[in-house]
């Protein structure tokens, strides 16, 4: 087989519209050659579904186009600028270990960004190594993929491999790749460095480009670019509410790691909740808890007000209509987030029509479940399957009067009880990738270089609405621990 025929036979079809737009958005850079690429794992699936042939990927040649040891035919490997509130602050950024290696144009006709994370360094990487070592991509790979299979939009993950190089961090670790995959990696932080540093005009062009790119159907409309806003914030209150219904924190939420496609994006301090309390917090630098569980949708509406801020100029020619405009659109995020979360907490419950008092019968369980520490997941699921078990909650009198409630309302409609039931197991997953798991599967592969416990994971994952036996074990809680969990950023 020939070098090129092994890279057709990948099924790598590029385009490279990103890298057509003003020079200023990003900088052209190949990824730093690696020592010797091994492929940890190939999300198959993914690969099928991207036009990729699985066999071709793992060939040879295959796998040093995951390494960045090979630029496959059509790709043109670029940064991308961004700029971004961090905590609060802004900063200029960019792609400081990542390359944006090309756009695949799938089968089907989509088009979907192939980024290199880890892949050296690049002008935006300040005083970073623009590398990453193979416990967090593997990380970002279980947690994204996992998501994937919950239901919620997210960049996904093709392959990690490592590059036999060892990276300095506490300790010497094993340096890796990942290959994620995402609609685009249009951020809020892309707006808002092109607003600062670029013209109207280019704002312009960022803007068009982003509007033909996700969201078509704007030709008929007035404003082409109120309905931008307005469309971003519409994906944002979906997406976060579909996160605090299955209790994620994603951590980190500066406005760099905001898309507008709407797709969950930068799996660093991330975490899944155990115990339901809206403080919680995982990541090691939130020492205020700005980003906490419960303030997830206030930090996504002050995010979404920087993008507003960034297209003012194209919202209107008169500044304070324009103004008016933006903070419209940006009222309306509560309300639309709010909805979404209500529907999905309907649904939680087994809940099909909508009473006005609704609202406060989840209050009410939630309230409960931080009041007596109870498991997020576990108990929605206990609901699900009518299992009270021996818990501080279900023992209580003030629960036993909730549950009548509860079933009252659900002999309130016409459904039969069976079929609420059967709503809640579509919408309560039996698993999600508990923190403990996730340790557990890291370890043994970055410890022993066995993947099999990650693989046997990612399995169960990958169905969290099949509520089958083989589930049962991964919903366990972790034991307890003085110590609490811990995630950290740029890893
Ligand atoms: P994050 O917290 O992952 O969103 O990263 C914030 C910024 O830091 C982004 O511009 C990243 O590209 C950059 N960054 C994170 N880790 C590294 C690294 N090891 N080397 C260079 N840049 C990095
Ligand atoms: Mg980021």
């Amino acid at each position: 087989m020939t070098e090129k025929n092994a890279i057709i036979e990948a099924g790598w079809n590029f385009d490279n519209s990103y890298a057509r737009l003003p020079k200023s958005f990003f900088s052209n850079l190949n990824p730093e050659p690696v020592r010797s690429p091994t492929l940890i794992i190939l999300n198959n699936p993914l690969a099928t579904s991207l036009g990729l042939n699985n066999k071709a990927l793992q060939s040879y040649n295959g796998v040093a186009v995951f390494a960045g040891s090979r630029i496959p035919e059509g790709a043109l490997p670029i940064a991308q600028a961004y700029a971004g509130h961090q905590f609060g602050y802004f900063t200029m950024l960019g792609d400081g270990r990542a390359l944006l290696i090309g756009e695949q144009i799938t089968p089907l006709g989509e088009r979907f960004d192939i980024q290199l994370k880890g892949s050296g360094k690049t002008p935006y990487s300040r005083q970073g190594d623009g590398l990453a070592t193979l416990g967090p991509m593997l990380r970002e790979y279980i947690i994204s993929e996992a998501m994937h299979a919950l239901g919620i939009p997210t960049t996904r993950s093709l392959a990690v491999v490592t590059t036999g190089e060892s990276i300095t961090r506490e300790s010497d670790l094993p340096g890796a790749i990942l290959t994620r995959v995402a609609a685009s990696h249009l951020r809020v932080g892309t707006f808002q460095y092109v607003s600062k540093w670029g013209t109207v005009e280019e704002l312009k062009t960022l803007a068009d480009y982003t509007l033909e790119r996700h969201f078509q159907d704007f030709d008929a409309v007035e404003n082409r670019y109120l309905f931008l806003l307005k469309e971003v914030i519409k994906r944002q209150a979906a997406l976060i509410a579909k996160w605090q219904l299955v209790g994620f924190i994603h951590g980190v939420m500066n406005t760099d790691n905001m898309t507008i496609s709407g797709e969950t994006i930068d799996y660093g301090p991330c975490a899944f909740m155990d115990a339901y309390d809206p403080k919680t917090v995982f990541s090691s630098i939130d020492i205020h808890g700005r980003y906490a569980y419960g303030n997830q949708p206030q930090i996504a509406a002050w995010n979404l007000a920087r993008f507003a801020e960034t297209l003012l100029p194209l919202l209107h020619v008169n500044k304070s209509q324009a103004i008016k405009l933006a903070e419209n659109a940006i009222s309306d995020f509560n309300e639309l987030y709010h909805r979404n979360w209500l529907a999905g907490m309907r649904a939680k419950l087994g809940i099909f029509n909508e009473e006005l008092q609704d609202e406060s019968l989840i209050e009410g369980l939630l309230s409960m479940m931080n009041k007596y520490g109870s498991d997020y997941t576990n108990t929605f699921l206990s609901l699900t399957f009518d299992k009270l078990e021996d818990t501080t909650l279900f023992n209580t009198t003030e629960f036993a009067q909730w549950y009548e409630l509860w079933q009252t309302r659900l002999g309130r409609q016409q459904e039969p009880k069976a079929s609420s039931y059967q709503f809640m197991q579509n919408n309560n997953p039996a698993i999600i990738p508990r923190n403990h798991r996730v340790e557990e599967a890291l370890e043994a592969a970055v410890k022993q270089s066995d993947y099999s416990v990650m693989a046997r994971f990612l399995d169960v994952l990958s169905s969290p609405y099949e509520h089958s036996a083989k589930q049962a074990d991964y919903a366990t809680l972790p034991p307890p621990s003085t110590c609490p969990y811990r995630t950290f950023c740029g890893t």
